[in-house]
């Protein structure tokens, strides 16, 4: 993900070096990694950067400082879906995302073209396991 980061990871953890919080916090990084854990797997010095990417954006939104508002909220659309259902219902997700976003004409056509291909439903599927999944679920603080 680093070529859309505006901080590459590397400088970013030299920034956390120097005590340059302001400048990680609401750095555009943070909110483009996608957490896969490539670099913590395969860091030589055993540094956990997607660790350390959870915590910094866990301080930018304490900091009010999100600088791609998009992200969090689309986080919190998807576990709201996921603890009330087991598994996304997609048009419940989209609508908490619009609501929270105020784009709501912004990928009419996308949405339509998914509609007619039976990839959004009205009606939620939940899954077999969901009281196991929200009481695993239960050990993170509720999104708001
Ligand atoms: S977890 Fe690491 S490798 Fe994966 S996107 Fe984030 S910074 Fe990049």
């Amino acid at each position: 993900m680093s070529y859309a980061m505006d901080l590459p990871p590397n400088l970013l953890i030299r920034y956390i070096q120097l005590g340059r919080k302001d400048k990680v916090i609401s750095s555009e990084t943070i909110w483009i990694c996608a957490s896969c854990i490539t670099c913590s797997t395969r860091c030589p010095n055993d540094i956990d950067l997607a660790h350390v990417m959870d915590a910094l954006r866990r301080m930018s939104m304490k900091q009010g400082k999100v600088s791609l508002p998009r992200v969090p909220a689309f986080h919190r659309a998807f576990m709201k879906s996921i603890r009330t259902h087991g598994r996304v219902h997609e048009i419940e997700m989209i609508a908490r995302f619009k609501l929270r976003t105020r784009t709501f004409l912004e990928d009419m056509d996308l949405g339509r073209e998914m509609f007619a291909r039976g990839r959004i439903r009205f009606i939620p599927e939940r899954t077999k396991g969901r009281g196991a999944i929200r009481s695993m679920l239960g050990r993170l603080p509720e999104e708001s």
